[in-house]
């Protein structure tokens, strides 16, 4: 009998997630596992945040659905925070809160693909895009980027992908897995492009303010005058160590956010309440922990960077934002080991270190290593990765 439908049995679960699933098998039988899989940080949520929502359980109305879209008070702060770290001005009815950013990518990609639309997709790339494009009924088109550009994609390379099916560009700056930043200028040449040839950007900027040479990401929405067709993705995950929380949202012109609204009212109804009022508090309380982390990771990207600069056979860009680094080993894998699916694998059963493979980004490879993660557990696990190349 026909079982799982083509389209779901078509979609590979998220790699990332699996390598922490692992990660904590391997820890529940006792092993000493450090971790640089993980997208997230480590801190706790701050505290003034948890205090709100502790105080929203309380509250009766809380306990009650929400509008779909999300709660007024919190969809006027985002559009607050997208005129102050996005540049854009925004109505709050084009704001929609949605269950964490992965729920606003897969709305925007379910809002504006018909089938057979091409998105173009700069690899490597974050392993949820392509699952969201197949199942919006879109094409993905990879345009590949090279290290020694930094991993960013310039408007030849999107010239080369473009074709008159082309509908979409997802745009991701800082990049999860690559930690690159486009400048204003880059991003301006790709957001002209767009307007010059209809294409739609989808315009991911959850790690907007986890950038280390500059105070936030430009966003090509701002950067490109008289650009409309965007929409632009974010939350609180990473800015505020919320990922548990989920919450996220999806920016953009009403009418399509009226649609992908009307989708998401029949999928979940509205995000929960409480961790709405959580998120408000996040939005509108003191930003000062933001700012630390910020710091934290940024030492501990410095760190990092070196330790994997020393592996033999290794190159490394050095990462511009997020919090990641995404190192070259096909020097170091030499005769050894075919795919770094393969590496990815032996570090972590045979060495105790997670972390994510090339392959799991479109990239064969490479190694992505997150430094959301203890200085300590840092040089611990670069040691440990030392020793397991050396053989
Ligand atoms: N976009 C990017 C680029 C990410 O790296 C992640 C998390 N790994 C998300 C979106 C999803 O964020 P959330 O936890 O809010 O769903």
């Amino acid at each position: 009998m026909k079982r799982v439908s083509q389209r779901l049995g078509r979609i590979p679960p998220s790699a990332t997630l699996g390598i922490s699933a692992r990660a904590r098998e391997l820890r529940a039988e006792g092993i000493d596992v450090i971790s640089f899989g993980a997208g997230e940080p480590d801190f706790p949520t701050p505290e003034h945040v948890v205090a709100a929502a502790a105080r929203a359980c309380h509250e009766p109305e809380n306990h009650k659905y929400t509008a779909s879209a999300g709660l007024r008070p919190l969809r006027e702060a985002i559009a607050e925070d997208v005129g102050k770290y996005s540049g854009v001005e925004v109505d709050w009815s084009e704001v929609m809160v949605t269950n964490g950013a992965k729920q606003a990518v897969f709305e925007g990609f379910a809002a504006l693909i018909d089938p057979g639309d091409e998105v173009l997709l700069p690899s490597p790339h974050w392993v949820t895009y392509p699952a969201g494009i197949d199942l919006a009924g879109g094409v993905t088109v990879s345009v590949p980027t090279t290290i020694e550009n930094e991993f960013k994609v310039t408007v030849e390379d999107l010239e080369r992908a473009r074709t008159d099916r082309t509908r979409m560009l997802v745009f991701v700056s800082p990049s999860n897995p690559t930690g690159g930043v486009y400048t204003a200028e880059e991003a301006r040449a790709i957001g002209e492009w767009a307007l010059a040839n209809d294409v739609w950007v989808l315009a991911d900027e959850i790690y907007q303010r986890l950038t280390y040479f500059t105070d936030v990401a430009p966003s090509i929405a701002a950067v490109t005058p008289r650009f409309e067709n965007w929409v632009l993705v974010n939350g609180v995950a990473k800015t505020y160590s919320m990922t548990g929380w989920r919450v996220g949202w999806l920016v953009g012109p009403a009418d399509i956010i009226e649609a992908a609204n009307a989708h998401h009212s029949h999928v979940t109804g509205n995000v929960n309440n409480v961790a709405q009022q959580a998120a408000l508090a996040a939005l509108r309380g003191p930003q000062e922990t933001v700012e630390e982390m910020r710091q934290a990771f940024d030492n501990r990207r410095k760190l990092m960077l070196s330790l994997v600069r020393d592996l033999p056979g290794v190159r490394c860009v050095e990462p511009q934002g997020a919090f990641y680094v995404f190192p070259d080993v096909t020097g170091a894998m030499e005769g050894r080991w075919e795919t770094t699916d393969a590496l990815a694998t032996a570090i972590l059963e045979e060495a105790g270190v997670a972390l994510v493979s090339g392959e799991s980004f479109g990239t064969p490879g490479y190694l992505r290593l997150s430094y959301a993660t203890g200085e300590n557990e840092i040089e611990r696990g670069l040691e440990r990765i030392r020793q397991h190349l050396a053989g």
